[in-house]
């Protein structure tokens, strides 16, 4: 089956006598049971929930792994697949990662004695000469966030398997239909599904899929002892989100493009960083490795105040912290998403202040265009202003 058939051809309700053509929310916390001392599949739903079970499996057929596992959010997936680690090891990650994410290996994980190194990922040189005996996790988000560097992952997972490491990537940006980062070697592969997966701004959810079941089997562990499993209802709301995730990023993407187009040919634009762009380097290596340039794209302007302008002038565009929506977004990642990147880590990254990283959406790309070309007239022409009125003051 392709892609598009098996996100609506899949078993919704298994075992289940009235054949519902959606998934029924078992909205229990327990099970009764037959006997005392021998279970039956569902006990108790922090260990396994129909509704979660269908979802997870779901997501194991799209990611091409063995199994798959449904969190809270996003990042109580990353925090269960730190799990794996033990006091004394180190993670060696990308350096231009989500700010959570820097947030967590940096400020939690080195509370409990695990160790996080950064190396530009897009260099597979600095990952090699970064490695150590002690590297257990080498990680990476691509095309990354919010810069939308493409790292290769093959060459990446081939560092790491020769050292040891596991190797994990965040495919939040692609989604399973762009890219299966377990087919390129990656051992594990994690969403924060708040994004493309869900895609309506209405749930909050986090992903994990493993190529192997001895992996399998350590997450499934971690996910039941700490309890940070998916809820029923929100298990719905993916499921029934993620059958649109075809035709939502079909259109996504093409208004991507159409304004990535735009924006480069903009006198008031400085540079576009989308993959999709014909002049964006590394575009042979993205083509490699994914079937798309997917939805998100990030710009400068020169101006930290013009920036800051356009943000705040746009209408359609909503000023929002995330992307993977149908409504288009628009945000200032070094103020917003990316704030909480300790500064030790930002000294590292190259994340210019003045970047808008914008998410697009489904509506009418010439909407869209229109949106941005009010939006940089209006920043423009306030900004002439003030400077004007400042000259003014000053004489
Ligand atoms: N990974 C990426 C690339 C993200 O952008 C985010 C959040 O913005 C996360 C992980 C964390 O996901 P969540 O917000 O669902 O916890």
């Amino acid at each position: 089956m392709k892609f598009g058939s098996q996100l609506v051809s899949f078993e919704v309700a298994p075992r289940d006598p009235h054949r519902p053509m959606a998934t029924p929310i078992y909205q229990t916390a327990t099970f009764e049971q037959e006997e005392a001392t021998a279970f039956g599949r569902y006990d108790y739903s922090r260990s396994g929930n129909p509704t979660r079970t269908v979802l997870e499996e779901q997501l194991a057929l799209l990611e091409h792994g063995a199994r798959g596992f449904c969190f809270s959010s996003g990042m109580a997936a990353i925090s269960t697949v730190a799990r794996l680690l033990c006091a004394g090891d180190e993670i060696l990650a990308d350096s231009d990662l989500y700010g959570g994410t820097c947030r967590l290996f940096t400020r939690i994980l080195n509370r409990t004695g695990i160790a996080t190194r950064y190396a530009d990922a897009c260099n597979p040189q600095r990952v090699a000469d970064q490695i150590t005996e002690r590297t257990k996790l080498v990680y990476v988000e691509s095309p990354t966030n919010p810069l939308l560097r493409v790292i290769d992952l093959r060459l990446i997972a081939e560092i790491a398997h020769a050292r040891g490491a596991l190797f994990c990537v965040d495919n939040s940006a692609m989604s399973p239909y762009l890219q299966n980062p377990l087919d390129l070697g990656a051992d594990i592969v994690l969403h924060s599904a708040t994004k493309f997966l869900c895609g309506h701004s209405d749930v909050t959810a986090g992903v994990v899929v493993v190529k192997d079941d001895d992996l399998a089997r350590e997450i499934y562990f971690v996910q039941n002892a700490e309890g940070n499993a998916l809820g029923p209802f929100d298990c719905f709301l993916f499921l029934r989100g993620m059958k649109t995730l075809k035709l939502r990023l079909d259109c996504q993407q093409k208004n991507a493009r159409g304004i990535a187009q735009y924006l480069s040919r903009h006198p008031h634009v400085r540079s576009v960083n989308y993959p999709g762009l014909q002049h964006a380097g590394r575009g042979g290596v993205q083509s490699s490795q994914a079937r798309g340039a997917g939805a998100v794209l990030s710009f400068t302007t020169g101006s930290l105040e013009l920036s800051k302008r356009i943000v705040e002038a746009t209408k359609l565009f909503k000023i929002c912290v995330s992307f993977g929506s149908i409504n288009s977004t628009i945000s200032l990642p070094g103020c917003m998403s990316h704030a909480s990147v300790p500064p030790e880590v930002g000294a590292l990254r190259e994340l210019p202040r003045d970047l808008v990283r914008i998410s697009v959406g489904i509506e009418d790309l010439e909407d869209l265009r229109a949106d941005l070309e009010q939006a940089l007239g209006t920043a423009t022409a306030s900004l002439k202003q003030s400077a004007e009125e400042n000259v003014q003051a000053l004489a």
